[in-house]
């Protein structure tokens, strides 16, 4: 079987390559069908590593995918060959004490795909536990259950947010994981969301969906542009999905007195936050890291109708292809969102 794999920093190829495993009697094996570009498997390309996570040994790449189960384990219940599925690649010690507090993503012993050492999706065929594979309603494509994991990180900063019907908020950074929060947030009760980045093309895509306005801070300053939203009293949630410095050191500016700021991007180095200024209007702040039982959620509101993340795959790459979609990733065009790779089927 041909997989996608980083050999090293640097130098992806597609080859023959079995990830090891055997099928458990709780497990399905999944011919896969469509998997998203990350820009954590973009970060591995370019970088060899993120944070503590460095790639040593070649690895396979790729994390958000759907597929059709092909086999299931003895155990199984409730999938069989033939249905078409997601799956869900952050797989916990079920045992775990975050497990049991229903909060598995900050469980120390998770393994994730595409995360060294372990192996990603980019492959013809995947073994993935029953419990973390989500059957996909007939009114969701194959290429719309690869988007469900980054739009799951909407959801969890969404409900980190508790936002309440009518409320503004506001994303500062519109890259793909800034527009799947600004349309959870929507899809979560807001009836307006404000999206700030300095990339117009991007703007421009999220700027379609009703319910979203814009602010390009090239032009205008985003304190200034959110009070004049807002007759000066601030937003009542503000997401920070830029990770970027001078965003995070501004965003208590963006919020109304008592709102809420949920952290969302990641900044490379440490940087510093005005804790007088998150103080002085008791600002609630959240954060969030991947996501945990969110995928029924997001898939309900794709298959209702209710968010459509269409618009926002801006590629389909055919597999043999993979290694110049990554090449594409790279050069990061402003009016590229979601890039997804195609397997052969
Ligand atoms: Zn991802």
């Amino acid at each position: 079987m041909k997989a996608l794999v980083l050999e090293e920093k640097g130098r992806l190829s597609l080859r023959e390559f079995d990830i090891p495993g055997t099928l458990g009697p709780r497990d399905v094996r999944i011919r896969t069908h469509t998997v998203g570009i990350c820009g954590s498997d973009v970060h591995y390309y370019t970088h060899g590593k993120i944070g503590h996570f460095v790639v040593s040994e070649p690895m396979v790449l790729g994390h958000e995918a759907s597929g059709t189960v092909i086999a299931c384990g003895a155990e199984v219940s409730g999938l069989v060959p033939g249905d078409r599925v997601c799956m869900e690649p952050g797989i916990p010690d079920p045992t775990s004490r975050a497990s049991k507090l229903g909060i598995y993503n900050v469980d120390p012993a998770v393994t994730f795909w595409a995360t060294p050492p372990v192996h990603g999706c980019l492959a013809p065929e995947v073994i993935h536990p029953a419990a973390f594979t989500y059957k996909l309603p007939d009114a969701v494509s194959f290429a719309e259950g690869a988007m469900v994991e980054p739009f799951a990180i909407g959801m969890q900063a969404a409900l980190r947010a508790r936002i309440q019907p009518g409320d503004t908020a506001v994303v500062t950074g519109a890259g793909p994981i800034g527009m799947m929060v600004a349309l959870a947030a929507l899809a979560g009760g807001c009836a307006r969301v404000i999206v700030a980045d300095l990339a117009q093309p991007k703007l421009d895509i999220i700027a379609a969906y009703d319910g979203i306005e814009t602010v390009n801070i090239r032009e205008t300053p985003l304190p200034e542009a959110v009070a004049a939203a807002t007759d000066g009293w601030g937003a009542d949630v503000v997401f920070e999905c830029s990770g970027a410095a001078p965003a995070i050191l501004a965003m208590h500016r963006l919020a109304r007195p008592g709102g809420a700021i949920v952290l969302v991007g990641m900044p490379v180095d440490p940087v510093p936050v005005d804790i007088v200024g998150l103080q002085a209007k008791e600002l609630r702040v959240e954060t969030v890291f991947r996501y945990a039982n969110v995928y029924d959620r997001a898939i309900a509101l794709m298959a209702a109708g209710k968010v459509d993340l269409k618009p926002l795959i801006s590629a389909s790459i055919p597999f043999a292809d993979s290694i110049a979609g990554f090449d594409r990733a790279v050069e990061a065009r402003d009016s590229d969102v979601k890039l997804q790779i195609v397997m052969p089927q």
